[in-house]
This record gives structure tokens, sequence and C-alpha cells, in this order.
């Protein structure tokens, strides 16, 4: 990746069925191998009880911020296939999944079509992506992170977010740097 086409991306991953922290870290891993992405920074894991459709088990959530020369439309098509490759069943919205990888931010950039929204619409009122994503404030910079800080501190619901491992990028597990 040259320098010029590089940009700064933030993603959400959450879990909620069978080994959740597994389908985070393979999740991760598989980001990282693609070679036009590179994991920077990821922030701890937390375990959040489900929203809108809550008769499902609780999820574990995180964020990491990720270099890519990919378009972001490429990217989304890159997570979609690790949500597919994981075993990801697309059945009930909102429901219970292995896995799913959202798009959070991509640079500064405002995208609006059909199959790709960022800034993600959701995410500002999502306690359970803003928690995870403010780990990443001090590492990676990025300048719609004032506003982020401003809605995360008038949130409610964050209380439900709840602390549940620590992460470290690059693992400990033999993660070589591309
Ligand atoms: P959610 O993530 O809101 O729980 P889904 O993962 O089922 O719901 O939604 C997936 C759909 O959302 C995909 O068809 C994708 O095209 C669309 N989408 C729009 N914007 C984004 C984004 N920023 N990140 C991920 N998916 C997005
Ligand atoms: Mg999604």
């Amino acid at each position: 990746m040259s320098p010029a086409d590089i940009t700064t991306a933030y993603i959400a991953l959450g879990s909620n069925i069978g080994d959740r922290e597994r389908y985070l870290a393979e999740a991760l891993k598989k980001l990282d191998e693609h070679p036009h992405v590179q994991v920077l920074a990821c922030s701890s894991i937390y375990e959040t009880d489900p929203v809108g459709y809550v008769d499902q088990d609780a999820f574990l959530n995180m964020a990491a911020a990720v270099h890519t020369s990919l378009s972001p439309e490429g990217l989304l098509a890159v997570m979609q296939n690790i949500e597919q490759v994981l075993g990801r069943v697309r059945d009930i919205r909102f429901g219970p999944r292995t896995i799913d990888l959202d798009l959070l931010l991509y640079g500064e950039r405002e995208i609006r079509t059909p199959d790709l929204i960022v800034p993600h619409p959701r995410m500002q009122e999502r306690a359970f992506v803003l928690v995870p994503l403010a780990d990443l404030f001090s590492h990676i910079p990025n300048t719609s992170f004032a506003s982020i800080e401003k809605q995360l501190a008038k949130l409610d619901g964050k209380e439900g977010v709840m602390l549940w491992k620590k992460m470290q990028w690059p693992s400990e597990s033999g993660h070589s740097a591309s």
C-alpha cells in the first residue's frame, strides 16, 4: 500500500453466538490478512445486553482502526465476505449473529448509497459502538472524534456496556506486522 492512497477507517465488530471472542479474533485476523487492509489498533472487548431484538444472548463488541487502500465499497465487500466465511446467517435483522462487521468511519468521507452509509447511520445512538470506539481516540486521530465524544457524553445506556477483556493488537499469539 503506498501512503498516498491509504485511508484510516474504523470498524465495529459484534458477536453473540458460540465462541464470541474467537469470532472477534478471527475477524480481526482475516481483516489484517487482506493485502490491502492493516489493523492498526483495536479497543478492549465489551459485553453488552442486546438492544432492539432483546430475546437473544449478550453481545461482545469491539472496534478496530485499520489502514486500507480499498475503496469504501471494496472494504465493505471484504467485511461482508468475512461475515460469510465466519458463518453468519442473515435471518433476523438486528438478531443473533456469529459476527457483524459495520463500517463506522472511512477517513472523513460521507457516503450515501443504497448499500453503504458512512458515517454509520446508527452509530451515534449506540453506546455499544461509541464506548469501544472511544478506546481508539487516543491512538488514531480523526477530526470526527470531537463530535463523537460529545455525543457519547450525552448518550444513555453506557452502563450497559461492560468492559469484558482488555485486548492487545498486535496480539501476543503470533501476528506478524504486514
Ligand atoms: P446492522 O449491522 O445494522 O445490525 P446488518 O448488518 O444486517 O444490520 O445490515 C447490513 C446491511 O447494511 C448491508 O446490506 C449493508 O449494505 C448495509 N449498510 C449500510 N451502511 C453500512 C455500513 N456503514 N456498514 C455496514 N453495512 C452497511
Ligand atoms: Mg452490520
